[in-house]
This record gives C-alpha cells, sequence and structure tokens, in this order.
C-alpha cells in the first residue's frame, strides 16, 4: 500500500466528494479509476455518495491524519443521521463505511425506502461558489447541501442549483460546482419554510448530540402538548390531521417535498415510532410544519421534560409582562367564541406566560360545536368512493413491478383513510366499492408473471422457478398451464 504524496487540505463542510474531486484534479489523473485506486486502493462506487465507504483504506493512506471516525464525522453526511439512529445501528454504520462494501447501508438507514434518493442531485450554492473562490482559492461541494430536503443555502438563503453533469456522465466526471451548468432544485416563490429547515439540517448535523438529548426529551411530543394536541396523554388524532392537512399546503415547492404533502400518514408514523428509522429531514420538516424553529431546537432543555414526555414546566414568572399587553391578549382570545380553543388568537403565548388564566376561562367557557358544521358523512363517502376508484388505476399504472391492489395500498392513496378504517359505518358507498376493487393473490401473480416475461423478454424455454424468481413469487398461486399462456399471449 502506498502512501498518498499529498492530499488537499479540508474546506470548511466540504463533503468526501469534494476532497477527492480536488485530489484528482491536483494530481491531474486521467479518470476517476485512477483517482479511486489512488486513494481508496480499490474502485469505490460509493465515492460520490453522501455515505461513502472505503474510509478504512484512505484513512491507512493518509497515514492516520484523519482516523475513520474523523472522515466520517466531518466529510459525510452520517452525523446528520446518527441522533436517529440506536447505538448499534450508529455503529454497524460506521463499520459498513469503513469497509470497502457498503452493500445494505442505505436500506438499514431507510434511506432506500424514504425514496428520496430518486431527488438527490449534487447541489451548490452561486454565492458559495463565488464566495469560496475567493475566501478558499477554489469552489467546493458542501456537506449540508446535499442533504436531502435541504434546498436552500443555509448561509445566503438562496435557492440551491443541482449540476448537469455533462453528456450521459454522472460523478465519477469529477467536477466542482460551476464546471458545468445548474438548474434550480425548488420554484421562486415563498421559501421560508425551505429555509427554516435547512438552517435546522445544519445545526443538526454539527451538534449530533445535542439533537439526540432532544429527541430524547421528546421535542415533538411536547410541542403537540403545547399545541393543544394531546388529552389525556394520547394524541387528537383527528384534530392533528385536519392541522397538518392545511399545514401541508403551505409546504416548498421541491420535488423531495411532494413525496411528503400528499398525506400525513408518514407523521403518525414517526409520533408512534413504527417501522423504519426517522429521516432527519422528515424530522425537521415535522418540527417546521408544527411551527418549531432552529432556536426552539437551540433552547430546548431536558428538564423542562418528565420521564413521561409531558411538559412540567415552571410557571414562568409574568410579572415582566405590562398589565396592558396581558389584558388585551385575554380580551382578544376571549371575544373569538366561533373557534375551538387552541384555534383561537394568542392560545400559545396565553399557554406559555398566563396559563392559570387560561386553564381558566377554557373551564369556564366550553366550546359548542355549531350544528351547521357537523360532518357531511354522505358526500364523505362519495368523495371517497372516487378516490379510492382513482387509487386502483394509479397502482394498476404504477411503472415497474406490479403492485397489489390491497386495502392498505388502497388506503395509502386517500384522504379520509383513517375515518374509513376506523368508522366504516359512515362509508357504506366505500366500504361496497372496496371490495369489488381488491385484487386476489392468483390474480397479483398473474399480472407480475406478464410483467416479468415483458421485462425480461422470458419464453416458454425458460425454466419456472426462473421465470418465478423474476417475478418476485415465492408460493405460486397460478397454473402452469396459464403460465404458458401468458407466455403465448405475449408471443402472439
Ligand atoms: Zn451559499
Amino acid at each position: 500500500m502506498a502512501n498518498l504524496l499529498f492530499f488537499p487540505q479540508p474546506f470548511p463542510d466540504e463533503s468526501l466528494y469534494s476532497l477527492a474531486v480536488r485530489y484528482h484534479k491536483l494530481a491531474a489523473n486521467q479518470g476517476y479509476r485512477a483517482t479511486s485506486q489512488e486513494l481508496f486502493g480499490s474502485y469505490s462506487r460509493t465515492c460520490g455518495s453522501i455515505l461513502p465507504c472505503c474510509l478504512e483504506a484512505l484513512s491507512e493512506r493518509l497515514r492516520g491524519a484523519f482516523s475513520v471516525g474523523e472522515l466520517i464525522e466531518r466529510f459525510t453526511l452520517l452525523p446528520l443521521f446518527l441522533p436517529f439512529l440506536d447505538d448499534e445501528k450508529g455503529r454497524d454504520a460506521a463499520v459498513l463505511m469503513g469497509g470497502n462494501r457498503g452493500t445494505g447501508l442505505k436500506m438499514a438507514l431507510g434511506i432506500t425506502a424514504s425514496r428520496f434518493l430518486q431527488h438527490a442531485s449534487f447541489r451548490y450554492c452561486e454565492s458559495c461558489v463565488r464566495e469560496d473562490i475567493l475566501e478558499c482559492g477554489s469552489a467546493y461541494w458542501h456537506r449540508i447541501h446535499q442533504a436531502s430536503g435541504t434546498c436552500i443555502c443555509p448561509r445566503h438563503s438562496e435557492v440551491l442549483q443541482a449540476i448537469r453533469f455533462p453528456g450521459w456522465s454522472d460523478w465519477r466526471c469529477m467536477l466542482l460546482p460551476g464546471e458545468s451548468a445548474g438548474t434550480p432544485v425548488m420554484d421562486c416563490g415563498d421559501h421560508s419554510g425551505a429555509v427554516a429547515i435547512a438552517h435546522m439540517q445544519l445545526w443538526g448535523l454539527d451538534h449530533p448530540n445535542e439533537m439526540k438529548t432532544i429527541l430524547a426529551g421528546n421535542l415533538l411530543r411536547n410541542r403537540l402538548d403545547e399545541m393543544g394536541f394531546i388529552r389525556s396523554g394520547r394524541i387528537r388524532e383527528q384534530m392533528l390531521r385536519d392541522f397538518l392537512t392545511r399545514r401541508l399546503r403551505c409546504s416548498p415547492s421541491a420535488a423531495e417535498f411532494e413525496e411528503m404533502v400528499r398525506s400525513a400518514e408518514w407523521v403518525f408514523q414517526i409520533l408512534r415510532r413504527q417501522g423504519r428509522t426517522v429521516q432527519p429531514f422528515k424530522f425537521y420538516f415535522l418540527c417546521w410544519l408544527l411551527d418549531l424553529e432552529l432556536e426552539h431546537l437551540k433552547t430546548y432543555r431536558l428538564e423542562d421534560v418528565n420521564r413521561a414526555g409531558i411538559v412540567v414546566r415552571p410557571d414562568e414568572p409574568n410579572n415582566l409582562i405590562p398589565d396592558d399587553d396581558l389584558h388585551a391578549r385575554r380580551i382578544a382570545f376571549a371575544k373569538s367564541t366561533n373557534l375551538k380553543c387552541h384555534d383561537k388568537p394568542g392560545y400559545q403565548w396565553l399557554y406559555r406566560h398566563d396559563r392559570e388564566w387560561l386553564a381558566r376561562y377554557v373551564a369556564g367557557n366550553p366550546y359548542h360545536r355549531d350544528r351547521r358544521i357537523l360532518i357531511d358523512w354522505q358526500s364523505r363517502d362519495s368523495a371517497l368512493a372516487l378516490e379510492l376508484a382513482k387509487a386502483k388505476t394509479m397502482i394498476l399504472s404504477v411503472d415497474g413491478k406490479p403492485q397489489q391492489v390491497a386495502r392498505a395500498a388502497l388506503c395509502r392513496r386517500v384522504l379520509n383513510a383513517h375515518a374509513f378504517l376506523k368508522m366504516p359505518d359512515h362509508f357504506p358507498m366505500s366500504t361496497r366499492l372496496m371490495a369489488g376493487l381488491l385484487e386476489s393473490t392468483h390474480d397479483h401473480q398473474l399480472r407480475k408473471i406478464r410483467w416479468a416475461i415483458r421485462e425480461y423478454s422470458l419464453t416458454e424455454n425458460c425454466a419456472m422457478s426462473v421465470l418465478y424468481r423474476y417475478a418476485g413469487i415465492r408460493i405460486s398461486r397460478v397454473s402452469e398451464d396459464e403460465v404458458f399462456t401468458q407466455i403465448r399471449d405475449d408471443m402472439d
């Protein structure tokens, strides 16, 4: 193994890929293959990744100038993910990044399942490029710009550009920002949400330990409590869902946000801690949806929280607040009789500064629902039926391996799924329709077989086991005759 004769001095928040590109240029190598061989001793397919591998080999070649841990901490995005991983998963990820193969890393961290990868690009900020050239002598790739959900430069509040690598090439052509044209990653318009999220992500990346403490302190649950979405220790789900549906409409208009604005289901998965690892971007996006900003993260203290996750904040002295101000806020709150308590103006302020009065007022003035705004179940039912039918068409037209038209898949694509599942009696038309929409395992397998035959140009000579493997079928529910009919039909 040859030590490296030189290596670029890292710039602030520079990514490992950026260092490799600058090394490549200084070494005047012909292609990426030579650079990869020199840096990693092998052909690394992950050098352009936010979680690159082969770091042990690089650390050895740098004669320990950076340990594997330091390379990970300073030049990769793993620290952004660490607060959301348990210690074992965090250690496993670091081991994989040290080794030569990163197989399964993105899967283990839930990145593959999040579908954010399809919107990933190499991003830069035009102002950063100009300033970096002046201050550092060269433009470089900033680590935070590459994080999913960062569409704005946290330093300049400018929309990031995604580089277009020339021709059919990809990151292996080893370019720095500004060396090829770019396109903005989001439309113009109101960027305040994207700015807030970018600031939080940058802080989270730089302060993984603080973030871990904040998560242990149940920030989100306490915020929900503060906003009136928790009663008797339980989340008021429908109320929160309605709030989120309204709030999601104001989301930033970038591709990765569109993944999340269709439904608020992912929020409940985070809150119930179900399923896969929480993606940092989803967490910070949810913070923004709940009107939390960087300042809240910085000032959030674990002592404010008890073990059950409910706020026990000592009453803050409100003797610094002028009486006039307090009085005006109480009047404004009390005058809005047609609103539910947490929707009234100044609810959150009063909750923080004048809780005793607020509790007394709310107890003495219960909210009565206006009978005219009772839910029109019939129109909800017919709207849902229409949505379910559309959802089936969408599932059938999805590219790639066919998905089964199952109850869960249909419900994921409609708005009122939760109410539908909890109160089926309110949805007679949709319930009847649903029974007819579902696809049997047999029919689904036939569709998968049809798809595999076309996708892989399979013929009658192909072994049945091979065909099943391509179609993703483990236990067959179709007869061999049916399979042959499919192949013949396709050949005709
Ligand atoms: Zn910038």
